[in-house]
């Protein structure tokens, strides 16, 4: 919690079906009209037949005979509840708002930790923190952990990713099974800086993705991940923004994303590619902009720094507008991205693939997990685990929490005193999966010795001792409630 970002109130968790079209009213972008053209006489309906068939009877689309693209775009910190499509009304997204009209919305969708590097390893794997043992930034994903890429990598997918942030260096373990893994940190510039502000700004990003598309010679498909840091501070925006989105720099830098993303989308439509390809945009976390005293994320489990955005256009625009108000979890993206794509997907992941609720058959509902080891590891205080439901919320802390997400959907009104068996029985249910995850459980990777120094000299205490003392439930000690004031 060393930055303090200046922020505005966000509007609170919206639990009413929102209208499938933007009510933001902004103008789209100047490409924004642009990324979504279809060719002429390209036979809309038979990508949609292939994907869509192929996730509902089981046969992937490889057996139609056809593998999409996949783009999984993450725009890091970025908090549903600020993105047009999700009913905020001052919003600046007119390329989000239109995958969310083009194709699927997700309404809740959950992230398993609100730290860059551990949700993105879930995000990769599938897995929660504490099977893939990445629970903190600085750490390193073991090398037997099965990954995303290698799964599309292994099916003949061409695979490439971009980040913006060191904290999803190579060196951290994500990128197993990319052939190109662009994380372009010239580490020497940043001397003395905050390991988690050293980043690239997104139009590097995408200017080095489109590079990478306009000279990839490979006729196979290609499973691409996009990652912006830009709405995570410290924020750099480039002048020309600035002066657009006065006393509102989260939305300003989020106006900015989306443009790179429209930008981005239109040359794959440039390249006729946007009729083939999924594209799937979600986030690793939200922000906290001030709810529940929180300024940035990490250190609480409330729905501003875990709910996030997800949208999926499939290939033709099939399902363009649903919504879909079940609970969904990170880590069901990579398996929902498999089943679309005819990729086998792997066993024994904690995610599972939402390809029914997309095809208007919704799933039984599973509850979601998150969890945050931050206050515990850097502020002394007790870890906290979440566990939610369709409609309510579950915190353990050393003062558990409970809300009526129906009534309370900001997650202001503790109801653990009133409703006591409710309390104990959302408690039962998040000790077993716990326990059943802790059998399961890894620790994270060994670093080798001269990077463990490298991070040491970046502040990273890199090394899986730094696990040591983590139980469940966690003991007595200082609930992180009193202490997010320090
Ligand atoms: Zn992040």
């Amino acid at each position: 919690m060393a930055r303090l970002n200046g922020q505005c109130n966000p509007p609170k968790f919206q639990t009413d079906p929102l209208p499938a079209v933007a009510p933001d009213g902004a103008p789209a972008g100047p490409r924004a009209g642009r990324f979504f053209c279809y060719p002429l006489g390209m036979p809309r309906f038979v990508p949609v037949l292939m994907v869509l068939l192929g996730a509902l009877s089981g046969f992937g689309a490889e057996a139609a005979g056809s593998r999409p693209n996949v783009l999984l775009i993450s725009i890091d910190t970025l908090r549903a509840d600020r993105v047009g499509a999700y009913g905020y009304r001052r919003a600046a997204t007119p390329n989000l708002d239109r995958l969310a009209r083009e194709g699927v919305l997700f309404e809740r969708v959950i992230t398993p930790v609100p730290l860059t590097l551990p949700a993105h390893a879930s995000l990769l794997t599938s897995l929660y923190p504490p099977r893939h043992g990445v629970r903190d930034n600085g750490e390193v994903l073991g090398g037997s952990v099965p990954t995303l890429a290698e799964q599309f990598h292994g099916a003949g997918y061409e695979t490439a990713a971009f980040v913006g942030a060191f904290v999803l260096d190579r060196r951290f373990g994500l990128g197993r099974g990319f052939d190109v893994y662009w994380s372009d940190f010239r580490l020497h510039q940043f001397a003395g800086a905050d390991p988690g502000e050293v980043q690239v700004r997104g139009d590097r990003v995408e200017a080095a993705a489109e590079q990478w598309l306009r000279k990839r010679k490979s006729a196979a498909p290609f499973f691409l991940f996009l990652h912006f840091f830009d709405l995570h501070g410290p924020y750099l925006l480039p002048a020309a923004w600035r002066g657009k989105f006065p006393g509102r720099v989260y939305d300003g830098e989020l106006a900015y994303v989306d443009d790179l993303i429209g930008r981005f989308l239109a040359a794959l439509a440039g390249r006729g590619l946007a009729n083939n390809t999924l594209v799937v945009a979600t986030s690793d976390h939200g922000e906290g902009l001030g709810d529940h005293g929180e300024r940035n994320h990490g250190f609480f489990v409330y729905l501003s720094t875990t709910r996030v955005p997800l949208l999926v256009r499939l290939p033709g625009g099939a399902r363009a507008g649903t919504r879909v108000r079940g609970l969904a979890r990170l880590v069901d993206i990579g398996p929902t991205i498999c089943a679309l794509a005819g990729v086998p997907p792997k066993t024994g992941l904690d995610g599972r693939s939402l390809a029914d609720e997309i095809a208007g058959r919704p799933l039984a509902a599973v509850p979601a997990y998150s969890e945050t080891l931050y206050p515990f590891r850097h502020f002394h205080s007790s870890p906290l685990y979440a566990l939610r439901d369709q409609s309510r919320t579950y915190i353990q802390a050393p003062r558990p929490e409970l809300y009526d997400l129906a009534q309370d959907p900001g997650e202001t009104r503790d109801r653990a005193a009133e409703q006591n068996a409710v309390a104990a029985s959302l408690r039962g249910q998040l000790t077993k999966l716990v326990a059943a995850m802790q059998q399961a459980a890894r620790p994270p990777a060994p670093v080798a010795a001269q990077v463990a120094q490298q991070l040491r000299s970046l502040g990273y205490a890199a090394g899986a001792s730094s696990m040591r003392g983590v139980v469940f439930p966690p003991p007595a000690g200082a609930d992180p409630k009193d202490r997010i004031a320090l």
